[in-house]
């Protein structure tokens, strides 16, 4: 069935909707997005979502095309046509389309763009009972990863390397640390501390690790915020990751090396059934 997705305004079916060949966000990767998750035909932390789309944009001096209102109208009215109980909503804005130039051009109009993508069983997902397997890669990203933008090649190879090595993602390291996964926020456990590396241009900050991080604190969990190398995560009990799609999910093996029991941890089974209620409670 063809969805329905939002360009410029107008909501459109799928095979309609049109971005011009002179878009920056094709030519020079020159755009920024957001992916909010739908639990119960309602999202989940827009509120963060908004906020760090604004902080991107405001970084990369571009501007907003809608606001926070307009924006969470467009998200409610794409989930209500497309019939999304479980599932994501993608949002991009790039600066839009101007002749081929390097600098920033004057007047160009972002362009904006969202869709859906349905995933039955998003909170109930099979891998959380089993947990995941990671490979560790050399993060060979540009510097400013705080900037959530389209230019995702790097994160792409490297999860054609987890595939190939038969793992289901890589955790980066930069100078001997972790610095994340792909497309998530990577956590070890040691005893009753929870360690993530802290907030700086060399991560994402994740709007789940944000909560993540509130919850474990409510939960008397001491947390850690900072680098920690390949090897303490080996000699870690338990490790996991946090992303918008996929909650809080458990790693159990880094580099063919069983992490504790090898089996999802109880930290981490506990964070995602309280990130789950909470977020299903506080969603919009
Ligand atoms: N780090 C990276 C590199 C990511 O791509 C993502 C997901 N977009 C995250 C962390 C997790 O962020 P969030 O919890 O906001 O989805």
């Amino acid at each position: 069935m063809s969805r329905t997705v939002y360009v410029n305004g107008e909501y459109l079916p799928e095979e309609q909707a049109k971005v011009s060949v002179f878009d920056r966000g094709f030519l020079f990767a020159d755009g920024v997005y957001e992916v909010t998750s739908v639990l119960g035909g309602k999202l989940i932390d827009f509120d963060g979502h908004a906020k760090r789309l604004q902080r991107s944009l405001d970084e990369l001096e571009m501007k907003n095309p809608v606001t926070k209102d307009e924006l969470l109208g467009v998200h409610r009215e794409l989930v209500e046509r497309n019939g999304i109980d479980e599932g994501l909503v993608y949002l991009q804005i790039t600066r839009g389309a101007a002749d081929r130039d390097f600098a920033y051009p004057d007047g160009a109009e972002p362009t904006i763009v969202l869709f859906t993508q349905s995933k039955p069983g998003l909170a109930e997902s099979p891998k959380a009972k089993t947990g995941m397997k990671v490979i560790s890669i050399e993060d060979q990203r540009w510097g400013r990863r705080d900037i959530k933008t389209v230019q995702l090649l790097y994160p792409s190879m490297g999860k054609m390397m987890a595939k190939a090595a038969g793992a289901d993602d890589a955790w980066m390291v930069q100078d001997g640390q972790v610095t994340e996964g792909t497309s998530n926020n990577a956590y070890i456990v040691k005893g009753n501390t929870i360690v993530t590396r802290q907030l700086s241009n060399d991560i994402l900050h994740g709007i789940t690790r944000a909560a993540v991080l509130r919850f474990a604190a409510e939960a008397q969990m001491q947390v850690e915020e900072r680098p920690f190398t390949i090897d303490e995560a080996m000699g870690a009990d338990e490790a996991f990751i946090t992303s918008a799609s996929t909650f809080v999910m458990p790693v159990v093996e880094i580099d063919g090396a069983a992490i504790g029991t090898g089996t999802p941890g109880p930290v981490a089974a506990r964070l995602r059934e309280i990130y789950l209620e909470e977020s299903r409670k506080a969603a919009i």
